[in-house]
């Protein structure tokens, strides 16, 4: 009881900061052991061809539902185990788990066309990524071609010493490179001269207001032609409505993601909206 009067008071001082404080060290704690405890799991969203709907490429998802905190969001605990290191273990489960499902689809005889997995700056920054890459594929007996990995823009910015060898490294695999949320951060136009990118996946905040709003109708028109002057593949995030599926063909934009086609799913319902949509 004493303990309790006593945990209260201090709260009673800084108690947001204490709460957050007290939520970071628990996230950081739980997320430790989330692996041994096999508490991730992967969901796939679909990528499609935005003239007749058609699945190009399946983009996975982490989740991690824990016993005691519930299910978290990537969002914030990606940004956490960036912070403890956890990030590295948890994304080479990532890739791994990735190619083992790409691998167990093409065994059962339908699976989409390429299996695209996000890779956070940290893990980008191991020296292990390329050959943790070359043995995924090898493991499971696919093509390079048909994983892709998708970079944050910081990749692009900080331009690490390594960053041109890993990029080499992952080509060399087939291994098909792009940048996700591309101009959410700070767009480094140049870079995308020098890397060997493949695509580019504009950041859903600018989708949110076309096509109504002019501003965002305008970033994503020049995004869209940037990709295309440098012959760049470009992937329409967040697409919502039909409308803004309309706008973005109307662009010239061939390939999209969102809830107007479906939110992320489990393996089996990917596979069952795959047959769904395939003639
Ligand atoms: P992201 O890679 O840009 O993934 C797209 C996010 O947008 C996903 O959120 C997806 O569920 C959500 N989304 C898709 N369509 C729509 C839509 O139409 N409307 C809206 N409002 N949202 C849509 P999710 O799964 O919560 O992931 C959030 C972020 O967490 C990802 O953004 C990615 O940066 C990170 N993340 C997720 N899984 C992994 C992973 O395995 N490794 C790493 N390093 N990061 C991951
Ligand atoms: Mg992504
Ligand atoms: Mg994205
Ligand atoms: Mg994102």
């Amino acid at each position: 009881d004493a303990k309790r009067r006593g945990r209260n008071t201090w709260q009673t001082f800084t108690p947001e900061l204490a709460r957050q404080q007290h939520d970071r060290v628990q996230v950081e704690a739980q997320l430790r052991r989330a692996l041994e405890n096999e508490e991730f799991r992967l969901v796939f969203q679909p990528l499609v061809n935005l003239a007749d709907g058609r699945v190009r490429s399946a983009e996975a998802l982490i989740r991690w539902r824990n016993p005691a905190l519930g299910e978290l969001s990537p969002d914030l605990f990606i940004t956490h185990a960036e912070t403890t290191g956890d990030i590295v273990r948890i994304g080479a489960w990532v890739i791994q788990s990735a190619c083992r499902q790409m691998a167990a689809w093409r065994k059962a005889g339908l699976a989409p066309a390429r299996m695209a997995v996000n890779v956070s700056y940290r893990q980008f920054l191991t020296e292990d990524l390329v050959p943790l890459v070359a043995q995924c594929l090898k493991d499971n007996d696919l093509p390079g071609d048909l994983l892709e990995l998708e970079f944050t823009e910081r990749v692009l910015i900080e331009d690490a010493p390594d960053t041109h060898r890993t990029f080499e490294g992952l080509r060399q695999l087939g291994v098909v490179l792009t940048i996700d949320d591309f101009g959410e951060g700070y767009s480094a136009l140049n870079y995308l001269r020098r890397l060997p990118i493949h695509g580019l996946k504009l950041a859903q905040a600018f989708l949110h207001g076309v096509p109504g709003n002019e501003s965002d109708a305008a970033i994503c028109q020049a995004v869209a032609g940037i990709a295309q002057a440098l012959g760049l593949d470009l992937v329409a995030e967040g697409v919502e409505s039909s409308a803004q599926r309309d706008f973005l063909l109307g662009l010239g934009v061939r390939t999209g993601q969102g809830f107007l086609f479906s939110p992320p799913m489990d393996p089996d319902a990917f596979i069952a909206y795959l047959r769904r949509t395939s003639p």
